[in-house]
């Protein structure tokens, strides 16, 4: 069977794996050329944490929202503009708000994470691909007791469904972090998470897809943007790119935040908004480092990860369109939290900029599986947590192309047309 891959990023590199694995002949389109910067997978925080599976519709997004149209210094920056995309996913987002719905979407996303971290776990095993990995949790630090308290309890949800976690005092956070050692007052604890990781998604990406080239039928065709879908009979016949037209049984869309401009064409809405969030890499001054484990400020919303020898900080969710251009000023406070906690350990002046957008859908869930045509399948919508489901949804939907049964269930993941 032969299957083309829409998108290069984290979550298609992951599904053309899986799908090679079963023996299929898989073709990768990547609208960026080999080395470019492709999609939020180039720039994310890095973490790869079911203790981040919290749906963002809940009873409580409403007054983030208004106390971030109020402040524009708030990492949470939602935007009242022209954008009728905007206004149909906010009613969606709204319509999820409800106690009920947070508890059921957050269930099946943390659920769907373990078993992409189960997954993540196995497909190291069988490629040995190197990712500039840290097995060593991620803590989750507040600044005041209080602010502690409520976090923990925060917790609880996912510790009752099998998240190991422990509570950590300041001394007990130094020890886990020495490098926090120069900020010794700043936080007052954190609930640290043993099992998550950290990782580059980036590097991890380009590594597994060398390793599929060199090891099963799969190729990658860098610089194709797909542009149109030639359609019969309810079926894609062939996508017209920029290197000309392509062929194939079965089509997997995974274009992250421009799935949804793509599927437009074949007359299927996706619910998915671009929300942008920044990050700044730069390199350690101690190269020689131990591997760290991740760290998240909740009071600041900035999370940090050390990658080999690079620093990532990323932070923010803005509501902006397509747009990811950035200002120096949008990257002043994960600097300024940066150069505070961790003064001596980066050389922040060569460090890099960037933006990216989390395909975001209103229920926090990705969409997977059969879509309204025939041969194609869907892998998208995977938000603020794409990094840490991608092994899972992409296992998820080479199954499914294989008249496979998954071995979680995917009914709050399939497509519902509207
Ligand atoms: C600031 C920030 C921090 C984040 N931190 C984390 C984190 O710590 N942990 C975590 O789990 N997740 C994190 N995420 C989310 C995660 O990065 C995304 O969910 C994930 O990268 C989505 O992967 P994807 O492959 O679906 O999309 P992308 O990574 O966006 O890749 C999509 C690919 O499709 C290509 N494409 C688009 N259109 C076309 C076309 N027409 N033809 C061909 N190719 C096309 C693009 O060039 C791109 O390479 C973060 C995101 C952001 C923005």
């Amino acid at each position: 069977m032969n299957v083309l891959v829409i998108g290069g990023g984290v979550v298609g590199v992951t599904t053309a794996y899986y799908l090679s694995q079963k023996g299929m002949n898989v073709t990768v389109l990547e609208a960026q050329e080999k080395g470019g910067d492709f999609g939020a997978t180039a720039g994310n925080a890095g973490l790869l944490s079911p203790s981040d599976a919290f749906a963002w519709a809940s009873p409580s997004a409403l007054k983030v929202a208004i106390k971030s149209l109020l402040n524009s210094q708030l990492g949470i920056q939602y935007k009242l503009h022209m954008d009728p995309a905007l206004w149909g996913w906010t009613a969606s987002f709204l319509s999820q708000c409800r106690s009920s719905k947070w508890v059921q979407n957050t269930d099946s996303k943390f659920r769907l994470a373990q078993y992409s971290i189960d997954n993540l776990a196995d497909l190291r095993l069988a490629t040995n691909i190197n990712f500039d990995a840290s097995d060593q949790g991620i803590a989750y630090a507040s600044r005041s007791p209080s602010n502690l308290k409520k976090l923990r309890s925060h917790f609880n949800f996912l510790e009752d469904r099998g998240l190991k976690l422990e509570l950590l005092d300041r001394d007990g956070l130094h020890e886990k972090l020495p490098l926090l050692q120069a900020s010794s007052k700043t936080y007052a604890g954190a609930v640290f998470s043993p099992n998550c990781k950290t990782g580059d998604s980036a590097k991890f990406s380009l590594e597994l897809g060398r390793w599929c080239v060199e090891n099963t039928k799969c190729r990658f065709v860098w610089g194709a943007s797909v542009e149109s879908f030639l359609q019969k009979n309810n079926k894609i016949s062939s996508v017209l790119t920029s290197k000309g037209e392509f062929k194939a049984d079965a089509y997997v869309l995974a274009a992250g935040a421009h799935s949804g401009i793509l599927a437009k064409q074949l007359d299927i809405k996706l619910p998915i908004y671009p929300i942008k969030g920044f990050s700044i890499t730069a390199p350690l001054i101690n190269t020689k480092m131990k591997p760290m484990s991740g760290f998240d400020d909740t009071d600041k919303l900035v999370s940090l990860s050390i990658f080999g020898d690079r620093l990532r900080i990323s932070s923010s969710a803005v509501f902006d369109g397509f747009n990811t251009s950035h200002r120096q000023q949008d990257f002043q406070g994960i600097l300024n939290l940066a150069k505070e906690i961790l003064p001596d350990v980066a050389n922040y002046s060569a460090a890099k900029y960037w933006a990216g957008l989390r395909p975001m859908t209103p229920s926090s869930l990705p969409i997977l599986g059969p879509s309204p045509m025939q041969n194609l399948y869907l892998n998208v919508g995977h938000g603020n947590l794409g990094w840490t489901l991608a092994c899972g949804t992409g296992k998820i939907v080479a199954d499914l192309i294989a008249n496979e049964k998954p071995r979680v269930n995917i009914s709050p993941f399939l497509f519902k047309a509207k």
